[in-house]
């Protein structure tokens, strides 16, 4: 970095270049936008910031975002089919599955998958609250939306096996998700054929 910065703009920097996303050279760019055309964004973007972290939390149902004390967007919406669940990786997996629009049901972020490698355990993921919501929800279908690798084909087996007893069909997405790959990795037309094209996973 340019030494010839004053302190408070090296410290800025250094914050913005440490952001997934974002190198050295866009925090340059950004920090001199800040200090240009877009000065009088910063106490707006600052208090976005500590409004995010005080008024954002996570669903307890759900594990998507919600506003503190607001209702959540898809678990109490009488305009999700509240009957049909799907199982995903994570928040960004969610907003995946919206854009395809190919959903209209309820989620459910598991906030990772099973990997004994990475001492990764049903207890370290929303996995008990999942088989909780699936019986008080009386849901009637669970699709599990998680990659194809090692770990998203372990985690996907070990979930049916866990909700079968509860009575619930299990479908997972359709072939032509990439071999190996997450959801990242598809476009939404993919994503939204892999979804209509579910079918149900056997023991
Ligand atoms: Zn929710």
């Amino acid at each position: 970095m340019n030494a010839n910065y004053p302190a408070p703009i090296q410290r800025l920097i250094l914050l913005l270049k440490s952001l997934p996303g974002l190198g050295p050279r866009s925090a340059e760019r950004l920090m001199l936008w800040l200090m240009g055309r877009g000065h009088t964004r910063i106490p707006e973007l600052a208090e976005a910031l500590v409004h995010l972290r005080n008024h954002v939390t996570e669903c307890p149902a759900c594990g998507f975002f919600i506003e503190r004390g607001a209702a959540c967007l898809f678990c109490q919406s009488d305009k999700r089919n509240q009957k049909l669940l799907c199982v995903v990786e994570s928040a960004a997996d969610v907003l995946r599955l919206e854009r395809s629009g190919a959903f209209s049901g309820i989620y459910h972020v598991l906030g990772g998958k099973l990997s004994p490698l990475d001492n990764v355990t049903p207890s370290d993921l929303r996995i008990e609250s999942l088989a909780r919501r699936v019986h008080e929800l009386q849901s009637e279908e669970v699709i599990i939306a998680l990659g194809s690798d090692v770990e998203g084909e372990s985690t996907a087996h070990y979930l049916a096996d866990l909700l079968r007893p509860l009575g619930v069909r299990i479908t997972r997405l359709a072939q032509g998700m990439p071999a190996g790959g997450g959801l990242e990795q598809v476009d939404e037309l993919t994503l939204h054929q892999a979804m209509s094209g579910r079918r149900l996973l056997e023991s």
